[in-house]
C-alpha cells in the first residue's frame, strides 16, 4: 500500500516541518503547495504572476489553479510509493478532486496537528515570512476556520484522521506521527 498522507492544521501548526521530516524518513516526496506557489512567484511564471497578490493578502488561490498544480505533481513517478501533502486540500472541492486523482491509488491518511491559537500567532511572528505580518496572519487564520476546517470533517467522517497535539517538542510529535501511521498500516 502506498503511503499517501495529508498533513493538516492551521498556519503555524508545524505541519511543514513535520511533513519534511516524515517524507525524509520514509523516502517519499513532500508536496507543499505553499512552496510550489512561492517558487512560481520567485521564478515569475504565469501562475506566479497570477497568484502573487493572493498570497500577499492571505486569501486562497482558486481551486482550479490549485487542483491542476497538484494533479500535475501527482503524475510524477516519484509519488508511486506515496507522498506527503502539506497545504492541500484546503477546501472541500480540493478534497473531492484529490479523491478522484487517487482513484485506484489507495486513499489518504490524514494527520491533523492541533495547536493553541496564541502559540500559532507566536510561531508565525517568529518565522517572519512576507505573509506573516499581523494583519495577514489574522486573515489566514480566518480563512482556515471558514474554508479549511470543514475539510477535516470531510475526512473525519471517513475515519482516516489522526489528531495529534502539536504544542510539544518536534521530536515528540514526529514519534507520534510514526506510531499513528504504523497503526494504520498493519
Ligand atoms: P501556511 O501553512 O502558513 O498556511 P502555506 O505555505 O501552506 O502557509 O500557504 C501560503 C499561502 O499559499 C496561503 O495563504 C494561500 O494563499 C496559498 N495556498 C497554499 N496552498 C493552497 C491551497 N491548497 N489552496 C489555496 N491556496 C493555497
Amino acid at each position: 500500500m502506498p503511503l499517501n498522507l495529508v498533513f493538516f492544521g492551521p498556519p503555524g501548526a508545524g505541519k511543514g516541518t513535520q511533513a519534511d521530516r516524515f517524507a525524509a524518513r520514509h523516502h517519499i516526496p513532500k508536496i507543499s503547495t505553499g512552496d510550489i506557489l512561492r517558487k512560481a512567484i520567485q521564478d515569475g511564471t504565469r501562475v506566479g504572476q497570477l497568484v502573487r497578490a493572493t498570497l500577499q493578502c492571505g486569501s486562497l488561490v482558486g481551486d482550479d489553479v490549485m487542483i491542476s498544480i497538484v494533479a500535475e505533481r501527482l503524475e510524477q513517478p516519484d509519488t508511486a510509493n506515496g507522498f506527503v501533502l502539506d497545504g492541500f486540500p484546503r477546501t472541500i472541492p480540493q478534497a473531492a478532486a484529490l479523491d478522484e486523482l487517487l482513484t485506484d491509488r489507495g486513499g489518504v491518511s490524514v494527520i491533523a496537528l492541533v495547536v493553541h491559537a496564541d502559540e500559532v500567532v507566536r510561531r508565525l511572528a517568529e518565522r517572519g515570512r512576507e505573509d506573516d505580518d499581523a494583519f495577514v496572519i489574522r486573515e489566514r487564520l480566518a480563512v482556515y476556520s471558514r474554508d479549511t476546517e470543514p475539510v477535516l470533517e470531510y475526512y473525519r467522517r471517513r475515519g482516516v484522521v489522526t489528531v495529534l497535539d502539536g504544542n510539544r517538542p518536534l521530536d515528540e510529535v514526529s514519534a507520534d506521527i510514526d506510531a499513528a501511521i504504523k497503526r494504520k498500516n498493519v
